[in-house]
């Protein structure tokens, strides 16, 4: 027998099941390994977040089913947030849903909007589900190669008409998981003008927008004139308020295909636990002191990974947002064989580039949510590689 439904049986293969096995040797073997491999903060949860949850959990008036529309005052904080910090105005009723996770959001978005035999395009290398959301719908992913020489964008002109017009999605994500790319200022108008033209919608995974570097402060797709026309916005709170087992987030922008998205949300899940809607209040409504934290933590984290890595003769370009180095693999070695390599002389996991799609070959990543002491352990092994 081999269960399992055709849908399951075209997802990619698992990348990292070789790699996992090494590691399980080696740790087996009392090897100390180090990994950057999941983009996971290490940090934990600000107490004042931890402290609205416990507070909004003892109250009898969260335990019910709660609705897949979310709290008013969820929708508010949100609506509040996207005011203050991108200068977006938006309906709390109409333009703002919440979501279990960007992941959650991502994977079912193309549930909504998908057809059999349709195509999405998706930022290659990219976060995984933007391939296997689309299989999982019966329809097909195109990848839409980042290019390096324009900084981890695509190239919009390259895209070849007929293609444009049949896709029915586009993925996009900046600050860029795993690049490290950011926009240039006209870019998402560029994008909202491609929309209009193939009658596409475009989806801006907005997953980093607090976490950036060097004083770059990150747009939301939803501040471009006309985005509202063509998208939506999935915005999370996983890393820049290290929430990632809350499962919290929200999807923001055009009302039709919230309505959508919530029409089928009706009959997949039964919303967000109310108690964790009024922590992510508390975490909308804050000074945001904790995010600037965070910040500092991981451009000082970066720091002393790229100096390691330039040590060692890699090319790399500290990323202005994002948690993650983007380096290329030495020449003449392909990502998989250069993490093979990382891990058996070094003993640190990197993920190989192809992982996240084929423009990814040539290059690995590496997270930095990792302790300050474990980070630089793993810096100086690198640095050592000959
Ligand atoms: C981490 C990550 C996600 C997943 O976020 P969750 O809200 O935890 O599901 C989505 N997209 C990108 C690009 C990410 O890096």
């Amino acid at each position: 027998m081999s269960p399992g439904a055709e849908r399951l049986k075209r997802l990619p293969p698992y990348m990292f099941a070789a790699i996992e096995q090494k590691i399980a040797a080696k740790k087996a073997a009392g090897v100390d390994v180090i990994t950057l491999g999941i983009g996971d903060p290490d940090v934990q949860t600000p107490d004042f977040i931890v402290e609205a949850l416990q507070k909004h959990a003892a109250r009898p008036d969260t335990h019910q089913y709660p609705s897949n529309r979310g709290r008013e005052s969820f929708r508010e904080a949100f609506a509040g947030f996207y005011e203050r910090r991108f200068g977006v105005s938006l309906d709390p009723d109409s333009e703002i849903i919440p979501c279990l996770g960007a992941k959650e959001a991502i994977a079912n978005i193309n549930l909504a909007f998908l057809n059999p035999g349709d195509t999405a395009l998706g930022s290659d290398p990219g976060y995984p589900v933007y391939t296997t959301g689309p299989i999982i719908a019966g329809a097909e992913p195109v990848p839409m190669p980042l290019v390096p020489e324009l900084g981890f964008q695509p190239d919009l002109d390259a895209i070849p008409a007929d293609v444009a017009d049949a896709a029915t999605l586009m993925f996009l994500n900046y600050p860029n998981n795993p690049t490290g790319g950011v926009i240039e200022d006209d870019f998402f108008d560029r994008v909202v003008a491609f929309a209009k033209k193939h009658d596409l919608i475009v989806v801006h995974d907005n997953a980093y927008s607090e976490l950036t570097y060097d004083g770059y402060v990150a747009p939301s797709f939803l501040e471009t004139p006309g985005a509202k026309d063509v998208g939506i916005e999935v915005f999370s709170l996983s890393k820049p308020w290290n929430m990632t087992g809350w499962r919290t987030g929200a999807v923001l922008g055009n009302s039709e295909l919230i309505h959508a998205y919530w029409q089928l949300k009706t009959n997949l899940d039964s919303g967000m636990f109310e108690a964790i809607q009024e922590a992510t209040v508390a975490a909308l409504e804050s000074d945001q002191s904790c995010v600037k934290d965070m910040v500092d933590i991981y451009q000082r984290r970066r720091d002393t990974l790229v100096e390691s890595l330039r040590t060692i003769g890699l090319d790399v370009t500290p990323p202005k947002g994002a948690i993650y180095i983007w380096a290329r693999a030495p020449e003449g070695t392909d990502s998989r064989a250069f993490t093979e390599r990382v891990l058996e002389e070094a003993d640190v996991v990197i993920s190989p580039g192809a992982a996240f799609g084929p423009s990814g070959e040539g290059f690995v990543r590496m997270s930095l949510t990792l302790d300050d002491d474990r980070l630089n352990e793993a810096a100086e092994r690198i640095s050592k590689l000959v």
